[in-house]
């Protein structure tokens, strides 16, 4: 029998559970994918990303791949139900501070074929579809997770150190840990459809928002012939009642006025409810929730699958550090702390949005007409509409900062081109990063090479600099995700404050050793549930330095 234990079974292949995987890769750590479907979910639903989670996708080496399924969106357009423009926000396609488009509009189905094929690249990851998880029972040691294959109806356990639910709205993972879903107040019906044409269908290039509390809708383009438009359902309406061009075709037509029906085609029409919810607790213990399995977001802004993939960009080098035996189990702790109030403030960004194309009735209309075409001219508003930034992560064991001074703890070091021609994330890799304007002495360098982290200094006239200077810092922690932990002026504080972290460095070197088990098929994978070693270990083995390291973390340092 074999009762090794995989170090992290990801439950759900979505873009969120691909996402976790990849990033553990890139740490080495092994992980064991399961999801009930043999071949990715085909229906369209994400459109839209930004810049941050474009840098998620550029982490994982695919913003070449990305690029090729995308384009910048043109900005944002309000129309009044009679199609007038009633405001609009236009963006230029140039690149943001994260060295990416602010907005991106593509189609779910293609990126997640993207990133399923960026894991055949890694041998610590396998991808088993038609794996559908039935229960998990947590021990002490590990947990077990119990899948059956829904075609051959075979049950079988595996063993897991850590599990990821990444299964989306319906999760499992939510139940067995006993976590509820909290409602924030929003539901509503709408309807989908995408169409496909080769006509020139001539519209703006941006996203359409009509604001019309009687119809409220959302247009824009999604492929080099492919188009979605969102409507909200009307009480007693169903999709059904808008299946076939006919009947759709007065919906759309407004868009479509010079193209005759025969030139279009459905791809499909859907019924979605939108929801506002975040669940009550994303841990317990070794299971942890991410992505629609933790928060739904009303798409109004793009944001829900995004928010997915920030969870997993939080949570996969906290694990790899505990994984790596460097960090205390207590860490993962962070993980809840900083994402849940992060996705709270985009979901109420995206009610916000809902609230501002739905509601009032006809004064609400009223106040639209009048008070839309002069919002451009408010100072600082375009920016803000525009403005791809998303807030600073709450304090936390690794966001050190003061409750009430203003600091760069928490926010993203802007992805800038250095010096050397090289961005910020290519320099870091993954690792700790410190940029200070002051220049290290020779200890000090070595102690940040020690505990496995990258020095930038930020020579006067470069970004970052500029960057630490408008932060009134004088140097910078930055974490392996890019959030800042630690911002100040004492550089000597700030360098004892850096934790020891070498997965980053050990990550090339390490050895595939547990998946000759798993690809020889159901090593891991029991049928019968037998007993349960008192411990469960893996061969997974961190690196004798990292042990030797002594535990140094931050918060010893009051924020400056
Ligand atoms: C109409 C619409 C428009 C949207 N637009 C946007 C947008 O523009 N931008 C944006 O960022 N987001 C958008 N979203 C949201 C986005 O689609 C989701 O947030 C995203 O798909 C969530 O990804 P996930 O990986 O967390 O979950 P999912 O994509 O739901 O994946 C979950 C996976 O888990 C598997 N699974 C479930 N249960 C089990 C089990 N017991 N055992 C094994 N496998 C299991 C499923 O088969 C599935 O593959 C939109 C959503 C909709 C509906």
């Amino acid at each position: 029998m074999n009762t090794r234990a995989v170090p992290v079974v990801i439950v759900g292949a979505g873009p969120t559970g691909l996402t976790a995987a990849a990033l553990l890769a890139q740490y080495g750590v092994e992980c064991l994918v399961l999801d009930r479907r043999e071949s990715p979910y085909s229906r369209p639903r994400a459109v839209h990303l930004d810049d941050e989670v474009y840098r998620i996708l550029a982490r994982l080496g695919l913003s070449e791949q990305f690029a090729a399924i995308s384009w910048p969106c043109r900005g944002l357009r309000l129309l009044d139900r009679d199609m007038r423009v009633l405001a609009e926000f236009a963006r230029d396609a140039t690149d943001g501070k994260h060295g990416y488009p602010q907005a991106n509009m593509f189609d779910q189905p293609e990126l997640e074929a993207i990133l399923r094929a960026s894991l055949a690249g890694h041998d610590t990851v396998t991808l088993r579809g038609g794996s559908e998880v039935v229960a998990l029972t947590q021990h002490e040691g590990g947990v077990r997770v119990d899948v059956t294959d829904p075609a051959a109806g075979q049950p079988g356990a595996v063993l897991a150190q850590y599990v990821l639910g990444c299964d989306g709205a319906g999760s499992l993972v939510r139940t067995c840990i006993g976590a509820t879903m909290r409602d924030l107040n929003f539901a509503q019906r709408w309807l989908v459809a995408d169409v496909a044409t080769n006509a020139d269908i001539g519209q703006w290039e941006g996203v359409h928002q009509v604001c019309d509390p009687g119809r409220p809708g959302t247009f824009m383009r999604i492929g080099k012939t492919r188009y979605r438009w969102e409507f909200r359902l009307a009480p007693g309406e169903t999709a059904d009642d808008y299946a076939g061009l006919a009947r759709l075709h007065p919906l759309i037509s407004p868009w479509t006025p010079d193209i005759p029906a025969a030139e279009l085609e459905i791809i499909r029409v859907a019924e979605y409810t939108f929801r506002a919810q975040l669940a009550d607790r994303w841990r317990d213990r070794r299971v942890f929730l991410l992505g629609d399995a933790a928060h739904l977001t009303p798409p109004f802004t793009g944001q829900g699958m995004g928010t997915g993939l920030r969870d997993a960009m939080n949570l996969a080098w906290k694990l790899a550090g505990v994984l790596d035996g460097s960090w205390p189990d207590r860490v993962l702790d962070s993980y809840q702390a900083e994402r849940e109030p992060h996705a709270r403030a985009l979901i109420r960004l995206a009610k916000l949005i809902g609230a501002a194309m739905t509601q009032g009735g006809e004064a609400g209309n009223l106040l639209r007409r009048v008070a839309a075409p002069r919002l451009r001219l408010v100072p600082g508003l375009r920016e803000h509409v525009l403005d791809s930034q998303t807030p600073a992560l709450h304090r936390s064991d690794l966001v050190v900062r003061h409750p009430f001074r203003r600091s760069l703890a928490g926010g993203l070091c802007p992805n800038l081109v250095l010096p050397d021609r090289r961005r910020f994330d290519d320099a870091a890799a993954g690792r700790f990063a410190v940029v200070t304007l002051a220049i290290p002495a020779a200890e000090q360098r070595d102690h940040v090479r020690h505990c496995g982290a990258v020095l930038l200094e930020a020579a006067p006239g470069t970004g970052l600099h500029r960057w630490l200077r408008q932060g009134r810092a004088h140097a910078a922690i930055v974490r392996p995700d890019g959030a800042i932990l630690q911002s100040g002026r004492d550089l000597a504080a700030l360098i004892t404050a850096l934790p020891s972290f070498t997965a980053a460095a050990r990550s090339r070197a390490l050895p595939g050793t547990i998946w000759g088990l798993i690809r020889s098929d159901l090593s891991l994978i029991r049928s019968d549930p037998g007993p349960y070693p008192d411990t469960w270990t893996s061969d997974h083995r961190p690196p004798l330095r990292s042990r030797l390291l002594p535990f140094a973390w931050p918060g010893a340092v009051s924020p400056t």
